[in-house]
């Protein structure tokens, strides 16, 4: 993408998109007459450093450690509310007020996202931070936190628990520290990441706010040791398979459904696919069939696919085409009773995710990794699919962080978050969100 020249209106302390060093150096100038005479003696550390020392952020940064109680309430309360994939409404409401008492002025879009906006000296453009609100368990799963020693379990709690939890941090802490950002800066809690949610959430805001957009920054479960800037390509298909459908004993011999299917699945489940550039796929659901003695008239297949390269993923999903074919083609020849019925398939996408890059040369990324220097946190750069894959394929700085402390057993009844390391997590988080939206001048009121 091409990297977009900003200025400062007149007056206010320019924090531009160019490069860390004018980042840095800008964040270190509100107590410094002029650029020229500061930029040069400036040390590698001091320029990471600068923006965690000005006293209005180091204020934010020090208010997390006496926030961590009502943080780890929050992300339990939160966690307890079901949000599935096209359900969130319940948590979304809760979030709503939650920011709106962090002093932002909130409001829901038409799909669910919720986004409390946060006026910077100029609203010409945003940046934009975000935690998805869905979770990939179903409505009537039971969500209760329980706790053993330092750790938490439920399902959720750090995917996307810790997330939620760390965006109303985030806006708590600059709410408490009256910080005015230079652009505005919206914290949005958005439905769909998950699964068939497709990322509908995320391409909502990016479809409202694209053109003032200067970066996103996606809060996604617990972790700091990685950063993902590099969007995972994936596509989800769906196979539907249907028959006459009879009974087991007087109609066997027509085409089965199922049948079908598992021999489609068996070659599809054959096919090789290269480690470099890593490829995978996976059967994750397969439905049908009435009762144990009925030929069936309808079988589904779910299948996920996932690339480094897209057209890896493309040779996969021709394979399955390729397949499904042939396993209809199967039973239909197996069939001694093939005469009284065809099988008739489809084959849709469900879901599909694009692929992208941050940039190396990045704002985005030098704040981030300023803000590891600050917070003295080592990260590798991660390819995964998250929101980021969004704004990462139109050409926007986008990158996924974990909000701090660590998790495991995402999307699993196991899932547990241990908070140790939480503050760390949440001043990266902020530091880098401060770099990227500028300090105004003035707190604000
Ligand atoms: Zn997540």
């Amino acid at each position: 993408m091409a990297l977009v020249r900003h200025s400062g209106t007149a007056g206010a302390v320019e924090l531009s998109f160019g490069t860390v060093k004018r980042i840095a150096v800008c964040a270190i100038l509100f107590a410094m007459p002029t650029r020229s005479s500061v930029a040069p003696t400036l040390s590698k550390s001091s320029r990471a450093d600068s923006l965690a020392e000005e006293p209005r952020v180091r204020e934010a940064m020090d208010s997390f450690k006496k926030n961590l109680g009502w943080i780890a309430e929050q992300q339990a309360r939160l966690t307890e509310i079901p949000a599935p994939s096209f359900h969130e409404e319940k948590r979304a409401e809760a979030v709503k007020s939650l920011l709106a008492s962090e002093g932002l002025s909130v409001h829901q879009d038409q799909i669910g996202n919720v986004i409390g906006e946060l006026r910077g000296a100029t609203d010409k453009e945003v940046v934009l931070i975000a935690a998805h609100l869905d979770t990939v368990f179903p409505a009537d799963t039971e969500i209760r936190v329980k706790r053993e020693g330092e750790r938490v379990f439920a399902p959720g709690i750090s995917d996307n628990g810790t997330g939620l939890a760390g965006l109303l941090a985030l806006a708590r802490a600059i709410h408490e520290a009256r910080i005015k950002p230079q652009r505005t800066i919206l914290f949005a809690a958005n439905v769909g990441e998950e699964g068939e949610g497709n990322l509908r959430g995320m391409r909502a805001l990016i479809d409202s706010y694209r053109v003032k957009l200067r970066a996103v920054i996606v809060l996604d479960g617990s972790s700091i040791d990685h950063v993902t800037t590099k969007a995972l390509a994936s596509r989800r298909l769906e196979v539907v398979i249907t028959g006459p459908g009879g009974h087991s004993w007087s109609d066997f011999g027509i085409p089965n459904p199922i049948n079908a299917l598992v021999r489609g699945s068996v070659r599809f489940i054959n096919t090789k696919v290269p480690a470099a550039p890593r490829t995978t796929f996976n059967i994750g659901q397969i439905e049908g069939g009435t009762s144990v003695n009925s030929i069936p008239y309808e079988a589904k297949l779910k299948v996920d696919l996932r690339s480094e390269n897209e057209d890896e993923i493309v040779r996969m999903e021709n394979a399955l085409r390729e397949c499904m074919a042939a396993g209809v083609r199967d039973e239909m020849d197996n069939s001694r009773e093939r005469g009284r019925g065809k099988l008739e398939w489809t084959m849709q996408v469900i879901g599909s995710r694009p692929g992208g890059e941050l940039p190396a040369d990045s704002a985005l990324l030098a704040a981030l990794r300023a803000a590891d220097e600050a917070v003295g946190n080592k990260s590798r750069l991660e390819r995964s699919s998250t929101d980021a894959n969004i704004p990462l394929s139109m050409g926007i700085d986008a990158i996924a962080l974990g909000a701090g402390g660590s998790g495991g057993g995402a999307h699993s009844l196991q899932e547990w978050y241990e908070p140790a390391g939480r503050e760390v997590g949440l001043k990266r988080a902020l530091l880098t969100l401060l770099a990227v939206a500028g300090l105004a001048p003035e707190r604000s009121k």
